[in-house]
């Protein structure tokens, strides 16, 4: 897989990001928007803490988050929907599944550019 190098900005102060460790990634409804850990602090505080996710979608807790989900979404794929709810039981499942994706997401559009 190649994983050229391509520059990340920061949304808040537009320089660019250099290292992973510096890099947070906030969910704002369907969209992923890197900050510097700095700015991410500023921006929570500000006003843009309106429509800005409190939980960095990079973070360790994210990690295990999306891990616990992933195994309950798969686990949720093997038993049948009949015996659990129907359809409410298919939209848990989508929605459990997208909290993965979301991280993958994170990885796939910022992640893999930055070195550690
Ligand atoms: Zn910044």
């Amino acid at each position: 897989m190649s994983t050229s190098k391509r520059p990340v900005y920061c949304v808040h102060c537009n320089a660019e990001i250099e290292s992973r460790y510096d890099l947070v990634v906030s969910q704002s409804f369907l969209s992923l928007y890197p900050y510097h850990n700095s700015c991410y602090s500023e921006a929570i505080k500000g006003c843009q803490s309106i429509v800005l996710g409190d939980h960095p979608v990079n973070g360790t807790a994210s990690n295990w988050s999306s891990g616990f989900a992933l195994l309950i979404g798969i686990i949720l794929l093997f038993i049948s929907k009949d015996n659990i709810g129907g359809v409410a039981a298919w939209v848990l499942n989508v929605v459990v599944l997208l909290v993965p994706l979301v991280r993958f997401c994170s990885w796939y559009m910022y992640e893999r550019y930055l070195d550690k």
